[in-house]
């Protein structure tokens, strides 16, 4: 048993921000792995933790260490695992399932209907420590450099949401809301051969930043009517594959309207409240496919991360805009909270 203290990002009390504090490293069970965190990413998920907004004061039980994006390595295993040992340098899959329910028999366990969420649910990764279950975890490349190796897990997201049941060479996307997940999805939409790919969002910082990543066309959808654009864009076709990513009642109306007959609409956003759209025109005359897209394959998703990375396809450098030792947390929720970052890593 390793024992001792550590540093720790806590949501202490039931109001905005947290608190950096000394807490005794996790101790782990038979089945799971200790990990001594490398890099820590700030997620959407966090700040709206951070914030402590309706989404946290229903989901969320203070005192609660957060954070879920990370690398580092290992520091204790339990007695029954076997597939990690000391010293390996990983990430891992943040979504703990049951491996018993219906979904995850027959091999859906992005869906298990019992998914506890790290940083959620269970103790995070801002912290100098981290544990996980030893199935969860994920190894990283020996020279995969530990803020890159971080920002896996959202990566994972963007190809679910980009990859899934999407025939996209020579084709066309649009990524609706550029926050880090959706500048992933610019990334991997280029990778996967999109030929046009337009990133729409209000934001002018990750508007260039998808630029950067291989948008063919930025939208500033609060200058122009992105309905318009694409239009013109497409000769009036519509996009192949519309990717949500902002939750927003507008943008999600105006994706199902963007999308091509017969294109596919995939949400990864999660809007506040119930969105009215027409589904008569805009999904049934259409005959769009219409996809939820929650969290990654276990572990499809990986593997393709994993090799977009370490092929360089996919070069995230540019959505790494910011790193602040972890003592400074502030800085990085302020940044997260103002849009004027991609993603923002904490180092322990
Ligand atoms: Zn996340
Ligand atoms: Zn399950």
């Amino acid at each position: 048993m390793l024992g001792g203290k550590m540093k720790a990002i806590v949501k202490n009390e039931n109001a905005f921000g947290a608190t950096l504090k000394e807490i005794p490293i996790p101790s782990i069970n038979e089945n799971e792995v200790l990990i001594k965190v490398q890099a820590a990413s700030i997620c959407g998920t966090d700040v709206h933790i951070y914030n402590w907004d309706q989404w946290a004061q229903k989901r969320i039980k203070t005192p609660q260490v957060f954070g879920h994006e990370f690398s580092g390595i290992v520091a204790e295993t339990g007695k029954h695992v076997t597939n990690v040992k000391i010293g390996d340098y990983v990430s891992a899959e943040t979504h703990f399932v049951c491996g018993t329910c219906v979904p995850c028999l027959t091999g859906k366990h992005h869906v298990c209907t019992h998914t506890k969420i790290l940083g959620v649910d269970t103790a995070g990764s801002f912290a100098e420590y981290v544990k996980v279950p030893a199935r969860n975890v994920w190894k990283n490349p020996a020279d995969m450099d530990p803020a890159v190796a971080s920002v896996q897990e959202p990566l994972g997201n963007a190809v679910h949401t980009v990859l899934e049941n999407s025939q996209l060479a020579g084709g066309s996307a649009a990524i609706i809301g550029c926050g880090p997940i959706g500048l992933m999805a610019v990334a991997v939409a280029k990778a996967a051969g999109a030929s046009r790919i337009a990133a729409i969002d209000k934001n002018d910082y990750r508007l260039a930043l998808a630029k950067k990543l291989g948008a063919t066309i930025t939208i500033p959808a609060d200058e122009e009517d992105p309905l318009e654009v694409i239009d013109t864009l497409t000769g009036g076709e519509g996009i192949d594959l519309v990717c949500e990513m902002s939750g927003h009642p507008t943008a999600i109306t105006q994706g199902l309207k963007m999308a091509a007959n017969g294109g596919r609409f995939h949400m990864l956003s999660l809007p506040e409240r119930p969105v009215t759209v027409d589904l008569t025109n805009d999904v049934v005359f259409k005959g769009l496919t219409v996809q939820g897209i929650t969290g990654r394959k276990m572990f499809e998703t990986w593997r393709q991360v994993s090799h977009l990375l370490e092929s360089g396809l996919v070069d995230l450098t540019p959505v790494i805009t910011h790193q602040f030792p972890l003592e400074d947390f502030e800085k990085g929720f302020d940044l997260m909270r103002k849009g004027r970052c991609g993603k923002v890593i904490l180092i322990p």
